[in-house]
């Protein structure tokens, strides 16, 4: 529609005329602006309750207030599970509404991606070995520069990483390489040995609140906003996200992130 009104009209008399159309979206914008601030603020009142609860389960649990009945350990157990789902929840919805405002900042620095994967495997093997899971690097290190903002990049693999290992079976492997992709561009995959994405899910794997089985929200604890929040926050950072996924067989995940352009960037000091 757009182009076939940018394009004069000639009609058969040999007049032309240009068409314009304009759309008043000053109510959407207002509208939009509206449901964001009406999300960041439930999220952020929602967050202090939860945690004064989390601190006082907390408190019971390590006998502060005195000797809990046996009985009272697994219920205490099911709250502090529960209430640290909600705290995720409300951190993932915070984290879309954001990043689909344009209010989520990003410090932005140039590092070498061969550092930002090892912080990533350091960081992730706890929760690894909690699933009886080993993560493993394959390939050599990447000594190229990415520019990313570390905590974000950290978030991504740490979701990558985590649903890798929670849809594997106990002594499986998750394996996270890095590649170079032409001389443009790095990626780094993440691959599993697990259960792999049924094929009907497949094309809706980054929607939000998406999960290939209702039963998932149970088993993992997932919202089902992680991928959704992966992507976009790759994307932020220029890149791209793929899958492959063969069910019963694993999944592979990948990002692939530009290379700067040399003259334009400065690097980053600390390693992460
Ligand atoms: P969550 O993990 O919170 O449920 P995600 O957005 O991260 O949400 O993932 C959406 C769904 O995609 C998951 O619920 C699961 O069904 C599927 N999925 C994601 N990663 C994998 C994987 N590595 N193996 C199998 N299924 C996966």
């Amino acid at each position: 529609w757009l182009q076939l009104l940018k394009r004069p009209l000639t009609l058969s008399d040999g007049s032309r005329y240009l068409l314009a159309v304009a759309v008043d979206i000053t109510e959407r914008r207002q509208m939009e602006q509206m449901k964001a601030e009406f999300i960041a603020t439930v999220s952020h009142e929602l967050r202090t309750p939860l945690t004064a609860i989390r601190g006082a389960v907390s408190m019971l649990s390590s006998g502060m207030a005195g000797d809990m009945p046996e009985a009272a350990t697994p219920l205490l157990e099911i709250a502090d599970h529960n209430s640290e789902r909600l705290v995720r929840l409300i951190n993932d919805i915070l984290d879309i509404e954001k990043l689909e405002s344009g209010r989520l900042s990003f410090h932005w620095e140039a590092l070498p991606l061969a550092t930002l994967v090892e912080a990533a495997l350091r960081d992730n093997t706890p929760l690894a070995a909690s699933f009886d899971v080993t993560l493993v690097a394959e390939g050599n290190p990447v000594d190229a520069l990415v520019e990313v903002d570390r905590h974000r990049f950290a978030q991504v693999m740490a979701n990558l990483i985590s649903n890798a290992c929670k849809h594997s079976p106990p002594g499986s492997r998750v394996v996270v390489s890095q590649t170079r992709r032409g001389s443009s561009w790095l990626e780094v995959a993440v691959s599993d040995q697990g259960s792999g994405i049924p094929l009907t899910f497949q094309p809706r794997v980054f929607e939000r609140f998406a999960q290939a089985d209702a039963s998932d929200r149970r088993r993992t604890g997932g919202t089902g906003l992680g991928l959704a929040i992966t992507q976009a926050l790759v994307a932020e950072m220029r890149g791209e996200i793929d899958f492959t996924s063969t069910p019963g067989e694993g999944s592979c995940f990948q990002i692939r992130l530009p290379r700067p352009d040399p003259s334009s960037v400065t690097v980053a000091k600390e390693a992460p």
